[in-house]
């Protein structure tokens, strides 16, 4: 479970997130809906301790992030800007993340294939498109096998079949008991992909509700 609890943070130039309650339960996809410079991305990387609040907290399981000795099997996340390395291969990214994480090898293999990489794992990450590198940071968030997932906006480069993929896969993952939280823009993919929906605008929660009490009133 993650537990957003009057989370705020503020900059030179305005309020980015807004005094932001809710929780993500686990079981099922929630979505992060809201448009462009919402304040999802800011609240994601609070979620993860990239970003110190200015007010509030954010806990996973009870606990905050560094508090975590291994994160990336308690925590798997596909964040807007990743760091690949341009000239390193898919798989040399993903072998360097499962050593420094105690993981081994296997891994690596499994989460190429359940992200449709198998073939494309000895190409440097600079021939990627943005849709291979979406695939590569979800591979990625799940080389740990996390109980919770975090994608900020996983579609955003994919092609009409990786959309759907994605989709299938938060859905499977939040089927066997774990916490998924998607954010996206787009309401549309957020009605087939989530069950529940946490809906923000300019930093303030619009709405917490099941996605078709949403859908119906919209
Ligand atoms: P979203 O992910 O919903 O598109 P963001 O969290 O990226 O929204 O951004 C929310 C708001 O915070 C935007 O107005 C953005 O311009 C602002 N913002 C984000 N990061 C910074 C920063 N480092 N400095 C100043 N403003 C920022
Ligand atoms: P350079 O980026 O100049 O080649 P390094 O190889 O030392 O320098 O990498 C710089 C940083 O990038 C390292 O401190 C490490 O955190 C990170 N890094 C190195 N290799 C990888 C990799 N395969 N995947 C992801 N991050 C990596």
């Amino acid at each position: 479970m993650i537990e957003v609890n009057h989370l705020t943070k503020r900059y030179r130039g305005g309020t980015a997130v807004d005094d932001l309650t809710f929780t993500v339960e686990p079981g099922r996809v929630t979505g992060f809906l809201g448009p462009n410079g919402a304040g999802k991305s800011t609240t994601i990387r609070m979620v993860l301790g990239l970003d110190r609040p200015t007010a509030g907290s954010a806990l996973i399981g009870g606990r905050q992030y560094a508090e975590f000795k291994r994160p990336l099997t308690a925590v798997g996340a596909l964040l807007e800007a990743s760091d690949l390395h341009p000239g390193r291969s898919a798989r040399d990214h993903l072998l360097w993340l499962a050593a420094s994480n105690g993981l081994g090898r296997k891994r690596v293999q499994e989460v190429l294939e359940e992200t449709g990489l198998s073939e494309a794992a000895g190409k440097r990450v600079r021939a990627f498109s943005l849709g291979m590198r979406q695939r590569l940071g979800i591979a990625a968030a799940l080389l740990g096998d996390p109980g919770v997932l975090i994608l900020d906006e996983p579609v955003n480069g994919l092609d009409p079949e990786g959309v759907i993929w994605v989709r299938n896969l938060a859905k499977r993952l939040a089927g066997e008991g774990r916490t998924v939280l998607v954010s996206s823009h787009l309401m549309a993919e957020m009605a087939l992909t989530a069950s529940h929906l946490v809906v923000i605008g300019r930093g303030r929660l619009l709405a917490d509700l099941p996605t078709e009490e949403f859908v119906s009133a919209h």
